[in-house]
């Protein structure tokens, strides 16, 4: 059962599960999501919680996931710059 399911805030859809995710320091992620309904790409920041599935890293082998590579590493970097945020960056 995957976790750190999230919503699209484009067309609605619900539980959408998180296709890669990067560590965001020791204790956090940036999971990248892509809605099966409307396509849409985004990202979203969390504490990991212990025992929870770890979506994958992103595969380089296509130019979504190179896209969504690209997100997740820019969300990463303005998460480092904003530490003091909590756990969700609202993005
Ligand atoms: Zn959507």
């Amino acid at each position: 059962m995957s976790t750190y399911l999230d919503s699209c805030e484009r067309c609605g859809q619900y539980d959408v599960a998180p296709v890669a995710a990067i560590a965001d320091g020791a204790f956090g992620i940036v999971c990248g999501y892509r809605c099966s309904g409307c396509r849409a790409v985004w990202t979203c920041s969390w504490a990991i919680v212990p025992g929870r599935t770890m979506p994958p890293e992103p595969a380089a082998a296509n130019f979504l996931d190179r896209h969504l590579s690209a997100l997740l590493h820019e969300q990463a970097a303005v998460n480092r710059a904003h530490k003091h945020t909590a756990k969700r960056d609202p993005a």
